[in-house]
């Protein structure tokens, strides 16, 4: 009997079990399809996938439409810009994030920029 070609880890390969692969390019392809507003990148649609695998419901399986749904979710996220931890303005026990007129972006508290300070300061507040 030749080798199996194909090994998804533990134990299963192809003579056994089946794997269905979905990869960053099935949510670049999604993304690109809904137009949504930002270009993910490779880390950000690792991170939608590793979503989806976290909430997977053997029930309903994964889909194009799944997919979407993460997508979406991902994108109305709130999350710093820099380190892209997911948090809230509200004090609703997300990790706070932070923003300011003079930026268009928001930031947690690890990642706040050393400009906004002298920004802040500049200011009077
Ligand atoms: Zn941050």
């Amino acid at each position: 009997m030749s080798e199996p070609q194909y090994i998804y880890q533990h134990g299963y390969n192809e003579k056994n079990s089946i794997a269905i692969i979905w990869c960053i390019d099935d949510i670049k392809e999604k993304a690109k399809e809904m137009e949504v507003s930002v270009k993910l990148t490779d880390d950000q649609c690792m991170y939608i996938l590793q979503e989806i695998h976290r909430r997977h419901d053997a029930s309903l399986g994964v889909s194009w439409d799944t997919l979407e749904y993460a997508i979406e979710s991902y994108v109305n996220e709130l999350r710093c810009n820099k380190c892209s931890k997911v948090g809230s303005f509200e004090s609703d026990g997300k990790p706070a994030l932070y923003g300011q007129e003079f930026d268009e972006n928001i930031y947690c508290n690890n990642c706040i920029p050393e400009a906004w300070e002298k920004m802040l300061e500049s200011e009077g507040k």
